[in-house]
């Protein structure tokens, strides 16, 4: 960046560039590091290294170079002082957990989250003496009356999967810090480009960079972040004893995703929300859900906490499963597939996939109906997709 000019980089040129250490070979791209382990100049050196005295790169479980550039271009986007890259997104979330919390302590979630962190948080948490109470995402009260002494940590999404539910992540983040709690959001649908929950007060970012931060459907991977003592020391000491790192391939992938991630949130955006009007003047359509829409009930809230509404669209069809069943086998061209944030439209049915493990009324309470079907919005031609959508209603 020129010195003169102390203007923050903006939001593109911090995916493109931030994070990069080019090596003495010179190189443009950045490299992948497939390196298991680092070599030392001496025994005194290596022993140095193991102290911590002398800091600097021990072994892949630790610390990789393309995993560190990922990290620090993810920081930067979020505008968190750390993150610490993970093997997935469901790694992400355990080891906040898994660092932050102890046995006794208690969670407070919103209830209209990822089908399996409601599994990790009744199934897993809950055998190590860490409870979890649900509340709906947009009831403020609700989420006070929850907290208990013993609260530690609140866990949402926004916009939430599959129903786009938008939570107000400043009053959250007001309350959290009110009651002496962390507020966790998971940035998954929205991602740095659209929505920045740092800012808004959250105290940690997750992501799934499986979804949009690959933006093509290649690898699985996770990130966390936030302030240097809750991630650089609790999440990463976490991950660095029970090893979810993200392998360099896959840090080097997502890379290379997150310097189109701007361009490609703008197109799945205006293409979602053509759909989202589209649909919502079909007669065989009851509902559609989408933050972009007039009729969606926090439109309001999500124009003033995202810069756009983002790439998912969910509507209930008239006929309940058969009819969904039917719209998504009439199609030609998305793909039926759970998977998210893809260059390639994706369509499915929420309440016999994602949320098919969850007992009939824990889907009641979601709000997961069996006529509802979830749409990640590619980047195909328009039409094409209108097309697609339009044989099966
Ligand atoms: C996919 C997803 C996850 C889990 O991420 P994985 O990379 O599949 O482990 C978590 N949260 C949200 C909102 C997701 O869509």
């Amino acid at each position: 960046m020129p010195d003169h000019d102390d203007r923050r980089p903006g939001l593109e040129t911090l995916a493109v560039r931030a994070g990069q250490h080019r090596t003495p070979e010179g190189e443009h791209a950045e490299p992948i590091f497939p390196t298991s382990s680092y070599v030392f100049e001496s025994a005194a050196a290596a022993a140095a290294r193991f102290s911590g005295e002398d800091p600097g790169n021990i072994y892949s479980r630790f610390t990789n170079p393309t995993v560190r550039t990922f990290e620090e271009r993810l920081a930067a986007l979020e505008g968190g002082e750390c993150c610490v890259a993970t093997a997935s997104g469901m790694s992400a979330i355990y080891a906040t957990c898994a660092g932050l919390l102890e046995s006794g302590d208690h969670v407070v979630s919103s209830r209209s989250i990822f089908g399996s962190t409601t599994l990790l948080f009744t199934n897993f948490l809950r055998k190590f003496g860490i409870e979890t109470t649900f509340v709906a995402q947009d009831d403020v009260d609700a989420w006070a009356a929850a907290i208990r002494p013993e609260t530690r940590l609140l866990f949402l999404e926004t916009p939430s999967n599959p129903l786009t539910e938008v939570a107000d992540i400043r009053a959250l983040a007001d309350l959290a810090h009110a009651r002496d709690c962390l507020l966790v959001v998971d940035n998954c649908f929205c991602t740095p480009a659209l929505q920045q929950p740092l800012a808004l007060g959250a105290d940690i970012v997750i992501h799934s960079a499986t979804k949009y931060l690959d933006g093509q459907g290649r690898c699985v991977g996770g990130a966390v972040v936030g302030a240097r003592d809750l991630v650089g020391e609790g999440v990463y000491g976490f991950l660095r004893t029970c090893g979810p790192s993200m392998s360099p391939f896959n840090a080097w992938v997502f890379l290379k995703g997150l310097e189109t991630l701007s361009l490609r949130m703008k197109a799945h955006c205006a293409s979602a929300q053509a759909l989202a009007e589209w649909l919502q003047d079909q007669v065989n359509v009851e509902r559609v859900h989408y933050p972009g829409l007039a009729s969606h009930p926090q439109h309001e809230l999500a124009s003033r906490q995202q810069s756009g509404y983002g790439g998912i669209v969910s509507f209930e069809v008239k006929g309940g499963q058969a009819a969904a069943w039917k719209l998504i086998d009439s199609t030609r061209i998305c793909s039926i597939t759970a998977n998210l944030g893809d260059a390639k439209t994706t369509i499915t049915h929420p309440a016999t996939t994602t949320h098919g493990r969850l007992t009939p009324e824990q889907r009641a309470e979601a709000g997961i109906s069996d006529g509802l079907v979830r749409v990640a919005v590619g980047l195909e031609t328009l039409d094409d997709l209108i097309d697609d959508l339009r044989r099966g209603l």
